[in-house]
């Protein structure tokens, strides 16, 4: 359907994944675009994003990218990993798939997509990009949104017709919107113990890959993790999870070479053996924390919205904040098909829609630091693990995991997911538990058993 040619000024703040991408999808449709970034512009000057180097990129982010007919464009960026690679304290490995229908999701540069997007943006001849503007506070009601410039600190106030914040987890306007105090708006943030660091593996003197390239790798003690993602030249981004200050080994423990050391050769000595610069990297890295956000409502007089993690930051351990991100504006670009000329309208609709699903990936994200760090080693995990790929291989389109419900499932809402999956989940580990698939039991009938507890806990709940 041809989009409407809508000369409304839209404005949006941060340039990051979320607002560049939003900022495109916006023009697609006619409207005029004002994209505005704190940060300079990443293709012309080195800018340490502060956030991570590499991402988990997966279905529900392409969907995003499809919308904006960018698919062709981002294949080239992306690095197939098909499971999980679990590494013991004695190096030795277990590849655990992360679907039985060849199913993956891709380790992606941030820097390089942002660029992609940024690049696309340029392209559209209604889209005028401003760097080194720092977004300091909007005006709900009359669309009026000031900055600061960087490198001149001069402010200046700019006008929108409708004002878009995709300006991350610290966002401005939604601090505009909790110190607005004429309407009651919630806010939660919800800090792990837990924070992260992030190192690296060089890539081999031949510029290949030191450990498998086609899989996500984790090393997990039970109470902290760490994990490696491949990059396109060959080197791995690594992140460490660990305790800000609680336990044996903790961020605050970790206060000497000898302690990083003594840690790494305990808990992780084939990694260490990959790691030359894990001294420096360790003590020059910064260490950041990792939370949830949530808030309520992300609209205020059909004028401001608010979207990424702006409007809901996530922890990473569904590898779904950048996802969830590029949904949204799949979410969004729905409800302008349905209500386009009335904002109240379409903010209404989005929201109502997407705050239960944002709810519910923020929480399965939280799951997932628990079953990552320690689950994923538990035999019992593994076994049930196994039943799932034997059941997705046998039948397709029979049996669906809660990773896979979640990741790869873009057509099912992330609450549905969630609801499905948990429950399935418990029948499976019960059914195991109880000792309940017998030998004899061919793989057609177990899983009939894990439907029918299944259902019987759906119904139950
Ligand atoms: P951001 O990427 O934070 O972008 C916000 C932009 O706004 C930035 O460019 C910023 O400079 C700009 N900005 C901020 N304030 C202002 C202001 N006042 N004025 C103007 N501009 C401003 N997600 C995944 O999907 N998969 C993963 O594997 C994954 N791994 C992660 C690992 C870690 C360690 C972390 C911390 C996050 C991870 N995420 C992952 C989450 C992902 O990084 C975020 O969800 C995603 O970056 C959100 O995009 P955004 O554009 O909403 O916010």
């Amino acid at each position: 359907k041809p989009l409407l040619k809508n000369q409304e000024h839209i404005l949006v703040i941060g340039a990051g994944l979320c607002g560049s991408l939003l900022a495109l999808r916006m023009a697609q449709r006619g409207y005029k675009v004002t994209l505005m970034e704190k940060r300079p512009d990443l293709r012309k000057e080195i800018v340490d994003s502060g956030r991570s180097i590499n991402l988990a990129f997966s279905d529900r982010g392409m969907k995003g990218l499809r919308l904006a007919g960018l698919e062709e464009q981002v294949l080239p960026l992306c690095i197939p990993m098909n499971g999980r690679m679990i590494h013991n304290t004695a190096g030795e490995l277990f590849m655990s798939p992360y679907s039985g229908r060849n199913e993956y999701i891709n380790s992606i540069s941030r820097e390089d997509l942002n660029i992609m997007l940024l690049d696309e943006c340029d392209k559209m001849p209604d889209i005028t990009m401003l760097f080194n503007q720092k977004c300091t506070g909007v005006a709900l009601e009359t669309g009026e949104a000031t900055f600061e410039d960087y490198k001149t600190q001069q402010t200046t106030t700019y006008k929108a017709d409708v004002v878009m914040g995709a300006d991350g987890v610290g966002s401005a306007l939604r601090k505009s919107m909790l110190d607005h105090r004429k309407f009651l708006f919630s806010y939660g943030q919800d800090f792990l113990t837990h924070g992260y660091k992030e190192l690296s593996f060089p890539p081999g003197a031949d510029g290949g890959f030191l450990v498998a390239k086609n899989a996500l790798h984790i090393w997990p003690r039970g109470k902290d993790m760490m994990i490696a993602l491949p990059n396109l030249d060959g080197s791995f981004t690594v992140t460490l999870f660990l305790s800000w200050e609680e336990g044996k080994d903790s961020f605050e423990s970790l206060n000497t070479d000898a302690a990083v050391l003594d840690y790494f050769e305990r808990e992780f000595p084939d990694a260490l053996e990959l790691m030359p610069d894990l001294l420096k990297e360790f003590k020059e890295n910064p260490t950041s924390p990792l939370g949830t956000i949530k808030c309520a409502p992300w609209h205020a007089y059909g004028k401001v919205l608010l979207l990424g993690d702006a409007a809901h930051g996530i922890v990473p351990f569904y590898g779904q904040g950048m996802n969830s991100a590029f949904e949204d504006i799949d979410v969004l670009d729905k409800y302008l098909n349905k209500y386009e000329g009335d904002w109240e309208a379409v903010f209404k609709a989005y929201q109502n829609e997407r705050k239960e699903d944002t709810d519910a990936i923020a929480d399965l994200a939280v799951d997932n630091f628990h079953e990552m760090k320690a689950h994923t080693a538990r035999p019992i995990f593994q076994e049930k693990r196994k039943l799932e790929i034997a059941f997705e291989e046998a039948f397709p389109k029979e049996y669906f995991s809660k990773y896979a419900l979640v990741t790869f499932r873009e057509d099912l809402r992330y609450s549905e997911a969630m609801r499905r999956g948990r429950v399935q989940d418990k029948a499976i580990l019960n059914l195991i538990h109880d000792g309940k698939f017998t030998e004899s039991m061919s793989l057609h009938e177990k899983l009939d058993l894990v439907k029918l507890e299944t259902r019987k806990m759906l119904h139950d709940d």
